[in-house]
């Protein structure tokens, strides 16, 4: 009995390792697998004190895919026509809630914004 407690309190540290290194291999790094520019660094001014407020936004897990007519259930339909970015962000100045909203094509261009609480300065694709 002393001696099978003493054998899985020595074998459950390396099964912890082997299991780390075998994430690390199989999940790897997936924003370099998704072309050069996985995520996007916009800018933003705070409406009531100014501060200019960056936001990178990842452009595989923040964007969300927006499909055609649910109705329709043809072929095209089941391409994401374009994507919609949602955010909320505070800056370190204040308290004020600067809300944005970024409307995307299907290759991911910004085709149209909306802000509330400040101004969108910049954006551009980043690493
Ligand atoms: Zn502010």
């Amino acid at each position: 009995m002393t001696n099978m407690q003493h054998t899985l309190a020595r074998n459950v540290p390396a099964m912890g390792k082997l299991i780390d290194g075998l994430k690390h291999t199989f999940l790897g790094d997936p924003n370099r697998a998704n072309g050069n520019c996985p995520a996007m660094l916009i800018k933003v001014q705070c409406g009531r004190c100014g501060e200019i407020i960056s936001v990178r936004v990842d452009k595989a897990s923040d964007l969300l895919a927006e499909y055609p007519d649910a109705e329709d259930d043809s072929e095209e339909a089941v391409q994401p026509d374009g994507y919609i970015l949602h955010k909320e962000v505070v800056g370190r100045q204040c308290q004020n809630l600067v809300r944005f909203r970024l409307d995307f094509d299907s290759k991911r261009r910004i085709t149209k914004q909306a802000i509330e609480g400040g101004e969108l300065i910049e954006w551009h694709d980043t690493e």
